[in-house]
């Protein structure tokens, strides 16, 4: 049997787009949905369409213990887990001054940004420490999606930024946590990705890119995480632990 990764939220977006691409570089996915089953079943159509194995596992990851199902359904339908991507996250309902923003928003973006994929990645890594030791996984790898979010301030979703933030964090604690088990933590901090999260401000958004907000003019596709995704799984940043790999269009760089 190949490798296999588990991509949370990977029914649509940029999940999707890493979906397809590590079904390319020849890993099993288990496919995870919070809500919509049909097109968690599309995205698992995509990968057997590359000829690897998919299955689906519904579970809301702000869920300590739907986490767990989702894990422990990995090993019972594939017997390993390699990789394991965090990729699922949300945006405020409301995008609110941080003057003003309520606290139940922040409570549901931390519970599902942050909170959820920190025990995730807990419970995953005790996994594959033991799947290590037993000889069934050669390597472990954890990949955080983050954002741009994590470092440039929108103060109209702070929560989100918090979040964001946090997840650097947490790629550190566990990237220096995991070394001596022969696992990497890497996080990968997106741009201006085209997906429904941000179909609310496409033309904002399409405005600052023709303006030059990235050197590079243009919308990330899913697919530019997906490859950077797969860089990672295929083993060619295996000496790279902890890292904030920016795939934005050069927005990180300080010009003037
Ligand atoms: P999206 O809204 O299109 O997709 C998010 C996916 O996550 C959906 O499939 C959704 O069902 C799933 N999800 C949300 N909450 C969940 C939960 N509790 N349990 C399980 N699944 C859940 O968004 P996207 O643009 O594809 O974003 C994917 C990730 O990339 C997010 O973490 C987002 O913050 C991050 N990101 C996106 C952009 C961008 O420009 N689109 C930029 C930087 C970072």
């Amino acid at each position: 049997m190949g490798q296999t990764a588990v991509v949370t939220g990977s029914s649509r977006g940029i999940g999707r787009g890493i979906a397809v691409s590590l079904a390319e570089a020849g890993y099993d996915i288990m496919v995870n949905y919070s809500r919509n089953e049909d097109a968690a079943e599309d995205t698992a159509r995509e990968v057997r369409d590359r000829g690897v194995e998919a299955g689906i596992c519904q579970a809301d990851i702000a869920d300590t213990d739907q986490g767990r199902r989702l894990i422990d359904s990995t090993l019972d339908r594939f017997g390993r887990l390699d990789l394991l991507v965090n990729n699922a996250g949300i945006a405020p309902r409301v995008r609110a001054d941080i003057l003003e923003a309520e606290s139940e928003s922040y409570d549901e973006v931390m519970s599902t940004n942050l909170r959820g994929p920190y025990f995730l990645t807990q419970y995953a890594a005790n996994w594959m420490i033991e799947l290590k030791a037993a000889g069934k996984i050669d390597k472990g790898r954890i990949v955080i999606i983050s954002s741009i979010s994590a470092f440039a301030v929108s103060t109209s979703r702070g929560e989100y930024c918090v979040s964001k933030a946090g997840l650097s964090m947490m790629t550190a604690l566990f990237a220096d946590r995991l070394a001596e088990h022969g696992i990497t933590v890497n996080e990968i901090q997106p741009g201006i990705i085209q997906t429904d999260m941000t179909g609310q401000v496409k033309e904002k958004y399409d405005r600052l890119i023709a303006d030059g907000l990235n050197p590079i003019r243009r919308w990330g596709q899913p697919d530019d995480i997906g490859k950077a995704v797969a860089a990672i799984a295929l083993g060619y940043l295996d000496f790279t632990t902890g890292a904030a790999i920016p795939v934005d269009g050069g927005f990180h760089l300080k010009r003037f």
